[in-house]
């Protein structure tokens, strides 16, 4: 183990030698990778063959390396917006083609096993950024009928590959929690089941064991962050019906991890786990580990949230009462899909004591006061960009009205936001609701949370803004 370890403080010393600059973005879409895999097969190490073609005509290849006995088959984004463990793929890919002083080992690696990598199976999907393919089924449900296209050529692909291991790899939620530890799910990972029973079998055993040596493993990089996917047999999902058919499977599941929206840091962590796991099979080393390990491995659990306010005083219906307030980021998708802007949303009101906080204030002693809409109309931009911007958040202020014909952005760049219609606006407190709010202390303005972004009411200091636009 002590080796082990040390081999994967190698990988992370030396990662950026391998990370694929040209994938920095995390919505890349076909076209970006699609030279990449071009390049790869101008070399003698890869074998790269196109394995069919996506409902949109976007070929899907199979890359493949190695000649060995050992069959290992790694297949990401099945669901077209996590794309982590492809970005991932390319850093392996680079390691494998850069001269590095590893050469012995991959000439081991390459002699025990043969490795095949499908990045990026559902191409359409990526390219709008969405879970489904375009016909809007779920391929990870769509294992046995099998009717979109992408499903059928990642089911070829492995039935003609017939590996020992399957790599299964996705994204989950931010909002996941190793158990009730407060610690965001970084990676989960599961042995996914074949039956209702959750019966144990000799693949299956294989597939825990080397997450029990992975989970090992990953808590030197980041311990207690590591969680179990839940095990829920799903009849109609890849995972399950090829561990079915014999097949050791992995699911990996890249998760949260603070201040990493962009996921680079769990790419990396993808990397090493990828790498490991790969040495380790071909070594057999995680033959001797306790399937105890994996049992042991927290679950899964639905309790984090971007930001916590927590015990935040609220007066209405003439009392007085004091709640924590529960805020989550959604990503709304713009340019293509290349880009998006934040709407936030009140996820829960009141004891969320069980949740932990990406990031949280304490708000004790503080008294909420809904945001309200400055009263003079704004007839430019620039006439915005030229107020003070505490000034008017002293007077709790979080809207302004714009009457400017040319202004078409799809948020608001600045802290406040901006009304459209010249209709005053008042975002309630409840559940599902934009968060626009100032928090007040002895009568005085103390923050300002507007979109569900906090400021300092008397040091707002160069902050760019992500707030809404109200049409
Ligand atoms: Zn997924």
């Amino acid at each position: 183990m002590a080796q082990d370890i040390q081999f994967a403080w190698s990988l992370y010393h030396g990662y950026e030698n391998y990370k694929d600059k040209h994938l920095s973005n995390r919505r890349f879409k076909y076209s970006n990778i699609l030279p990449l895999i071009h390049h790869l097969k101008n070399n003698n190490i890869f074998a790269v063959k196109k394995a069919g073609e996506s409902a949109e005509g976007r070929d899907v290849y199979l890359l493949s390396l190695g000649s060995g006995d050992k069959k290992i088959f790694c297949w990401s984004q099945m669901h077209g917006d996590e794309p982590t463990a492809t970005a991932a793929l390319f850093d392996i890919f680079n390691f494998f083609l850069t001269e590095n002083h590893y050469t012995e080992l991959k000439n081991y690696l390459f002699d025990k096993t043969t490795l095949y990598f499908m990045p990026m199976v559902n191409p359409d999907g990526a390219e709008l950024f969405q879970r489904r393919n375009i016909y809007e089924i779920d391929l990870n449900r769509d294992a046995t009928h099998r009717q979109s296209l992408e499903a059928q050529i990642l089911y070829s692909a492995f039935e003609e590959i017939k590996p020992e291991f399957g790599f299964n790899l996705h994204d989950q939620d931010r909002s996941y929690a190793a158990g009730l530890s407060g610690k965001s799910a970084a990676i989960s990972f599961l042995a996914p089941p074949f039956d209702y029973n959750k019966t144990l079998n000799e693949s299956r055993i294989k597939s825990m064991k080397l997450i029990s040596e992975q989970y090992n493993l990953l808590s030197e990089f980041i311990p207690g962050h590591i969680a179990k996917y839940q095990d829920d047999y799903e009849p109609r999902a890849f995972g399950d019906n090829f561990t079915k058919s014999g097949s050791s499977i992995v699911l990996i599941e890249s998760g949260g991890w603070r201040d990493d929206r962009e996921k680079e840091f769990l790419r990396k962590i993808n990397f090493i786990s990828l790498i490991t796991s790969i040495k380790s099979i071909a070594e057999e080393s995680y033959l001797t580990e306790k399937i105890e390990t994996y049992q042991t491995v927290p679950i899964n659990e639905k309790l984090m949230m971007d930001f916590i306010l927590r015990n935040i005083t609220v007066r209405k219906f003439q009392t007085k009462y004091v709640v924590d307030i529960g805020i989550n980021y959604e990503e709304i998708n713009i340019n293509n899909n290349y880009d998006f802007y934040y709407m936030a949303k009140i996820e829960d009101i009141g004891d969320l004591s069980v949740y932990s906080g990406y990031k949280e204030l304490d708000a004790t002693g503080l008294t909420l006061v809904l945001g309200k809409t400055y009263e003079k109309e704004f007839n430019s931009v620039n006439e915005i960009k030229s107020v003070e911007p505490s000034s008017l958040l002293q007077k709790g202020i979080t809207n302004l009205k714009l009457s400017d014909g040319n202004f078409n952005n799809q948020y608001s760049p600045f802290l406040f936001n901006i009304i459209l219609n010249k209709e005053e606006r008042i975002e309630e407190l409840k559940e599902e609701a934009v968060p626009n709010f100032v928090l007040c202390e002895r009568g005085t303005f103390k923050y300002a949370i507007i979109n569900g972004f906090i400021t300092r009411v008397n040091n707002v200091g160069r902050k760019a803004g992500n707030a809404l636009i109200f049409r």
